[in-house]
């Protein structure tokens, strides 16, 4: 997981500030000071760090007494706060021009993601708002990159545009938003060229471009697991080209976190978006303060619940709360809730975004075994549909046929027996505990 080590350790620093009811300067200094180690060995910029050291201080040492938080939840309201600020405060949202389309213009070195970007980008635009785009391959130093987009494209089922090798880049981002006006695609997504380094010529051509089309948005794409280096490419873009946003890419690989938490200080261009696995729907709208509280082990629950609405059908979630409720719940109803939550993703990034999961001990360790899933599911598939209905009727030649269709062996079938009623009854007792007791628990 990303950011896992900075995780822990502010984790374990904000732990022991945490209940403090009353906060000393001394306090103060011992956790920034873990604070500050925390943040350069995640490889943040360095003067980076001693500036958000140097606020965190202030505002703590100096802070107004708040009637409902004690001074360590004061303390800890701060470092997130100033964290989320670190990232860039609001969220950042993608421009649309005045008159259609709208430009993006896709800048970045080879191998960051700048085409695998381009695709997800267009999928997101269409997916989430609905748009038309068209993707422009301008990339002609690489056929193999305007291979790689148009595949994307395919894939996608949108329209790429291409002249291949022999036009200029400009020409071919000129002719592309005049095939989108004639086409009626909202938005242009150019995916320019990339080198392995930054260099004038690349920088030259990006810049003719843009004086070119004048684009809405000039999205710099940076692989988030190479920590400073990406600091230092995005402000060299920056300069030459005033970029308007970051997609930060790889963020789904074990990165220390260095790169998401300079880039907005060091160059004074928002995140926007983040890049999380190589599938075309694995990019995120990029959030500073669901990134802060995901990284201060207070979840993600906002995103959470997003992830569940776009995958969860509400009706069936309804009719399934209802069933838990009542206690009537099958085992046709468990595969059915599987399903589901599988549609969410790999659950180790759910469990990621839940509060407090980086502390839970055991969690950590577990490895979720998508293979357990399925086992699980066929195991319920191989009871008739009364069994699911009705597990009591269980005997052991009921229990042997399960194991013996399902390929388990019979004590996992009774595990799995022995689990769904354990599950019933805990949610019996929560349905009568929210029912006796609501509103009562005062403390928070
Ligand atoms: P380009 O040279 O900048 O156009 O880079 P590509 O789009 O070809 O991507 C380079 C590699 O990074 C490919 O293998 C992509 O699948 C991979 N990649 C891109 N974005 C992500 C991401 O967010 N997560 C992961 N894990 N891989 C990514």
């Amino acid at each position: 997981m990303a950011f896992e080590g900075l995780a822990d350790r502010l984790q374990s620093t904000i732990q022991k500030i945490k209940g403090k009811g009353k906060v000393t300067e001394q306090d103060v200094k011992e956790m920034t000071r873990e604070v500050r180690l925390a943040l350069l060995e995640a490889d943040v910029n360095f003067k980076v760090v001693k500036d958000f050291v140097k606020r965190v201080k202030e505002r703590a040492v100096g802070q107004e007494v708040m009637e409902s938080l004690t001074p360590g939840q004061q303390v800890i309201k701060v470092v997130k706060e100033e964290l989320t600020s670190l990232m860039g405060g609001e969220q950042s949202k993608i421009a649309v021009a005045d008159r259609s389309p709208t430009v993006i213009m896709m800048v970045g070195l080879q191998g960051a993601g700048k085409t695998t970007t381009t695709g997800k980008l267009a999928n997101l635009l269409r997916k989430k708002y609905n748009r038309k785009p068209l993707l422009v391959a301008a990339d002609i130093y690489r056929p193999a990159a305007i291979k790689q987009l148009e595949t994307l494209g395919s894939q996608l089922g949108m329209p790429v545009f291409s002249l291949g090798t022999e036009v200029s880049p400009v020409e071919i981002a000129n002719k592309a938003i005049e095939q989108a006006k004639a086409e009626h695609n909202d938005y242009v997504i150019i995916d320019t060229a990339g080198r392995l380094h930054v260099d004038t010529d690349l920088m030259d051509e990006l810049q003719q471009i843009k004086t070119n089309v004048n684009p809405n948005e000039i999205f710099l794409v940076v692989d988030a697991m190479t920590g400073q280096d990406a600091v230092n490419v995005a402000e060299s873009f920056n300069e030459q080209l005033d970029i308007s946003g970051v997609v930060l890419t790889k963020l789904d690989g074990d990165t220390r976190g260095g790169a998401a938490l300079s880039i907005k200080a060091v160059t004074d261009k928002p995140i926007k978006f983040a890049g999380m696995g190589e599938k075309l729907d694995e990019l995120e709208a990029f959030h500073p303060e669901r990134m802060a509280s995901r990284i201060l082990g207070m979840g993600d629950v906002l995103s959470l619940i997003e992830k569940a609405q776009d995958n969860v059908d509400e009706k069936k979630a309804k009719e399934l709360e209802q069933k838990m409720r009542s206690a009537s719940f099958t085992f046709d109803d468990f595969l059915e809730q599987m399903g589901q939550v599988k549609n969410m993703g790999p659950l180790e990034d759910l469990i990621g975004m839940l509060p407090g999961a980086n502390k839970m001990k055991g969690l950590k360790n577990v490895q979720f075994d998508e293979k357990q899933i399925s086992h699980v599911e066929a195991i319920i598939q191989s009871m008739t549909k009364k069994e699911r209905q009705d597990p009591s009727l269980m005997n052991a030649s009921r229990k042997k046929r399960i194991a013996k269709g399902s390929g388990r062996s019979v004590s996992e079938v009774n595990r799995l027996l022995k689990q769904f009623e354990d599950m019933k009854k805990m949610m019996k007792q929560m349905t009568n505990m929210q029912g006796g007791k609501k509103g009562k628990k005062g403390k928070g």
